[in-house]
């Protein structure tokens, strides 16, 4: 320690006064930022050691892609890129077609460090503010990764990180979604023993967000669209430290569209396939009234999934039909409530059924409670296939759609509707898509860098 002290002590002045703040800081915290600042020149200098041993080596020029000749050395250029530790710079070999073909100049050390022609900032760095944007707003994240990188960083630097992240996602989907209407079906997701006996659950919802008027000039009216979310998860049993076994959904997978039921639809079958919707022992499919889920729910996925009707939103409308029939300010309407919602939970909604087909029948029923009571008739009966609650509680199954609403306020509320926010479509789908990735785990690999500790340090 003391020897590499020394060596770069003699080697940078710099570095010398870097060291000498180190020595002269008081408190612990000056001190860890003072040594920081000499490990961020020391990583600096250390990978642009390696930069220039590496570019001296002799390389296999590629052929020319117009001409075919090989590339002929043009010699040496820099190369400078942002990192999190400050701007690196390199010297290595640059190459040009000996006859003159108008191609761009060719760096093979570059192509072989994974860094584009025009790329200005490294990986770490830029999957760093992306995932800093995830979850703050642009500028926060500008300014938080300032802090980290020692430079200022513009909000439209990590928003263009953003945008070109998310485009590399939404390709990926798109891929995988092309093979999926080939009839190629993705590989079910490796998943633990336990795991893959538990059953599999699956709902969806939409959800409102603002948008800029068409065009996505800044001013003008607010055009609110739907974004469709669905969820799929595990029911896995979990033992708490008191020893409480409670069910924890894990893992759970999240996907997301801007647009309709039937843009919803690939979307959810794709990730349910590789969530393994196939070979789950039991798998479930939970939502509330939405006309236009549960035809997806038909079309695509009765043949493996039970249909249950999410309890709390029946319950919902059970009241309002007690309220439109018995006055909502009766005891006998709260009474008659609390009598249907109990026989519904028990799964035996017959008696309900039959006590609205009886209300229906009294004389000099306002019209609008008529309405009311036929409307709840027509739900019940519709999903009379996806009420048998006492069932559903026997088996350990969830009879609410409360994760497919916790999960559109993580993924929709928290990020995209802040005061003031309205978004471009393309904005706003670049930036899902990254949410989606993080909360999919498939974050890392968009950037093709490992930011987190591995698990044995
Ligand atoms: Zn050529």
């Amino acid at each position: 320690m003391l020897c590499l002290h020394d060596s770069i002590r003699h080697d940078d002045p710099s570095v010398q006064r870097l060291l000498g703040a180190v020595e002269d800081a008081h408190s612990l915290t000056a001190l860890i930022l003072a040594a920081w600042q000499v490990a961020r020149v020391l990583t600096v200098h250390l990978v642009e050691a390696v930069l220039a041993e590496r570019a001296r080596r002799p390389l296999a020029w590629p052929r020319c892609p117009q001409c075919g000749v090989f590339l002929r050395s043009k010699g040496f250029a820099t190369r400078q890129v942002m990192s999190l530790f400050g701007p690196i710079r390199w010297r290595r070999r640059v190459g040009r077609c000996p006859h003159g073909c108008a191609i761009p100049q060719v760096a093979p050390l570059d192509e072989a460090l994974g860094v584009q022609p025009h790329q200005r900032t490294s990986g770490e760095l830029q999957s760093l503010g992306c995932a800093l944007a995830v979850f703050v707003p642009f500028a926060t994240a500008a300014r938080l990764l300032g802090w980290y990188s020692g430079r200022t960083v513009s909000p439209q630097a990590v928003w263009g990180w953003v945008q070109a992240a998310g485009q590399r996602a939404m390709e990926t989907l798109q891929e995988h979604l092309h093979a999926l209407a080939q009839g190629d079906l993705p590989a079910p997701e490796a998943l633990a023993a336990d795991l893959a006996t538990a059953p599999l659950v699956l709902g969806a919802d939409g959800v409102m967000v603002p948008f800029r008027p068409t065009g996505g000039q800044p001013t003008g009216k607010t055009r609110w669209q739907e974004i469709k979310v669905g969820v799929l998860a595990r029911l896995g049993q979990h033992r708490t430290r008191t020893g409480k076994v409670v069910t924890r959904l894990h893992p759970r997978r999240l996907v997301a569209v801007l647009g309709g039921v039937d843009a919803l639809q690939p979307r959810l079958w794709l990730e349910a396939v590789r969530q393994g919707i196939r070979q789950a022992p039991q798998v479930v499919w939970l939502s509330d009234g939405a006309r236009g889920l549960w035809r997806l729910y038909e079309e695509r996925l009765a043949a493996y999934a039970v249909g249950i009707l999410d309890f709390y939103h029946a319950a919902q409308s059970l009241w309002k039909g007690a309220a439109a029939w018995l006055d909502g300010r009766t005891t006998q309407a709260r009474r008659w409530f609390g009598w249907a919602r109990h026989r519904l939970r028990h799964g035996q909604p017959d008696g309900v059924l039959a006590d609205v087909v009886e209300a229906l029948e009294v004389e000099g029923l306002p019209a609008s409670a008529r309405d009311t009571l036929t409307a709840l008739y027509a739900y019940l009966e519709r999903h009379r296939d996806h009420l048998d609650y006492a069932t559903y509680k026997e088996l350990g199954l969830p009879i609410g759609s409360g994760m497919v609403e916790s999960a559109c306020k993580w993924l929709i509320q928290q990020r995209f509707k802040g005061v003031g926010m309205r978004w471009s479509e393309d904005g706003f789908n670049h930036l899902l898509h990254l949410r989606l990735a993080w909360v999919n785990g498939s974050f890392e690999a968009l950037f093709q860098v490992q930011l987190q500790p591995s698990p044995n340090t």
